[in-house]
């Protein structure tokens, strides 16, 4: 049998179906990578005997021909996501210990569709981060390290447990979320897929409420066909979520290698920054170079709101976190501190001791921001400028059909490198947030690696409910880009 870390998502659904493997065998196979690899801390919960009884329905299924189309592939939950009965932490102390008594709807959709759950994945608390070094249970470790240097990497955030556990191939793929960058920074920077889809396309119910407006779930998978694959699964109208769109899901997997001949492609001048290392401004170049030999247009483009897309996220989202993060109160469930003289202490001292540093600053930030008198100056002002980003990427959607840009300013960084400068930690999201502020679709390929050795990714964006250009255009880019290296298996005991 091929290893199971060589097998893609699509490779493995062959397999599965054609009975060449079980569902059983690469469950226990992917379980063993897990077991040994510890020293990323990807993994927060593993769920064996979970997986293994999930394994064996899912054998049942392909005996009896009834195989869903995810039937026994084993997936990576990122620890947002609400499973039901099994440990969600949302990354913080305040949850530990919470089993909810119902699943995410995109979890669901997932089991629904055969696939089999290792485990619960790291995060940085409540997805407030870059680095996923706001987890209470610890850093995660990127698998990737720079040439001759063993110094631990950041894997991103805040989805790191996933990037990093696809990067290690510790799941056959992984689902994340996205309020600013956390599904295309971590991919990024591991040398992984990550592909955020438009703000409506899968239901939040059942995902813990960081930034409502901004949240979405997505899949984090080895290449662009397995994130197709994932994100059919995934999407779809929910009922229970009044921001999820009504509207048909498409097969994603079909359109890839369709021609990308006659697209336009925007180049927004925007996203050259000062300080820039060379070789991303290099990668970026040559991404469009790919795309205008695969047959599209290159277009210069400008979209001059871009500066205020960084400020206007650190006031959207921590106003709407300070909101939801108010229900963790010690009452009904989370951590409720063991001394207080009363409720408002009990509120207080459950909080202090609940939530970490930066959860801490997001909610006094956004707390700040709603308050009277500075509501209009601040919330207001960044809800009018938000709108404003949102338009000019309509009107630019006119005449181009995607937009290309580099996926993050750097490559990974050393844990605990920015860990001191909170507004250096924020500028790793410049890329990426102005399409949660305009709701748009976004994905990151792998497209080179540099002078280090360290992967870079290139990202696209593409008009809202619009994933079939988008997944052509990352298939093309991940085509002429061949990104095959793979981190050593270093980790491994
Ligand atoms: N890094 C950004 C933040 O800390 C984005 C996080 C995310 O997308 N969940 O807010």
């Amino acid at each position: 049998m091929t290893a199971i870390e060589n097998f893609t998502l699509a490779a493995l659904l062959d397999a599965l179906k054609t009975k060449k493997i079980s569902a059983l065998e690469a469950t226990d196979a992917y379980l063993e990578r897990v077991d040994r690899s510890g020293a990323l801390n990807a993994f927060v919960t593993p769920t064996a005997e979970h997986a293994r009884e999930m394994a064996k329905a899912s054998d049942a299924r392909i005996a009896t021909g009834n195989a869903g189309p995810l039937e026994g592939a084993p997936l990576g939950i990122k620890d947002l996501f609400c499973t039901e009965k099994v440990s969600s932490t949302a990354g913080s102390r305040i949850l530990q210990g919470f089993q909810p008594p119902y699943e995410s709807t995109v979890t669901a959709n997932l089991w629904r569709d055969g696939a089999v759950m290792l485990g619960k994945l790291n995060m940085d608390e409540f997805a407030m981060g870059s680095s996923n070094e706001t987890s209470f249970f610890g850093a995660v470790v990127n698998p990737w390290r720079r040439n001759g240097d063993d110094a631990p990497l950041t894997p991103g955030g805040s989805s790191g447990g996933s990037a990093a556990a696809m990067a290690a191939r510790l799941c056959a793929a992984t689902t994340g979320t996205d309020t600013g960058g956390s599904i295309r920074q971590p991919a990024s920077v591991t040398g992984t897929v990550g592909l955020k889809p438009t703000y409506g396309r899968c239901s939040r119910w059942g995902i813990v409420a960081f930034a409502s407006s901004l949240d979405q779930a997505g899949p984090i998978t080895q290449d662009v066909r397995d994130a197709a694959i994932m994100l059919r699964s995934m999407a779809g109208h929910d009922p229970k979520d009044s921001t999820s769109i009504d509207t048909p899901v498409p097969d994603y997997e079909a359109v890839l290698g369709q021609s990308v001949k006659g697209l336009r492609i925007g180049i927004p001048k925007e996203y050259r920054l000062d300080g820039m290392p060379e070789e991303i401004e290099k990668l970026w170049s040559k991404g469009a170079d790919w795309l205008r030999d695969a047959g599209c247009e290159i277009v210069d483009i400008s979209l001059p709101m871009t500066k205020y897309a960084l400020p206007v996220y650190y006031i959207v989202a921590p106003a709407e976190a300070s909101s939801n993060l108010a229900r963790y109160d010690g009452v009904k469930y989370g951590h409720r501190a063991d001394e207080f003289s009363d409720i408002v202490s009990m509120y207080q001292n459950s909080r202090a001791e609940g939530f970490g540093e930066e959860v801490k600053r997001r909610v006094l930030i956004g707390t700040y921001v709603l308050s009277a008198g500075y509501y209009d100056a601040y919330y207001l002002r960044a809800q009018k400028v938000r709108k404003k980003i949102f338009d000019e990427f309509n009107d630019a959607f006119n005449s181009v059909d995607l937009i290309l840009t580099p996926s993050t300013p750097s490559a990974a960084f050393g844990l605990g490198e920015k860990t001191a400068d909170p507004v250096q930690m924020y500028l790793n999201d410049v890329f990426t947030v102005t399409g949660n502020l305009a709701g748009l679709p976004g994905g990151s390929v792998p497209a080179g690696l540099d002078g280090q050795g360290l992967p870079l990714g290139l990202q696209l964006l593409a008009r809202p409910f619009d994933e079939e250009t988008l997944l052509k255009g990352m298939f093309a880019l991940e085509q002429s880009a061949g990104f095959t290296t793979r981190p050593t298996d270093w980790w491994a005991v």
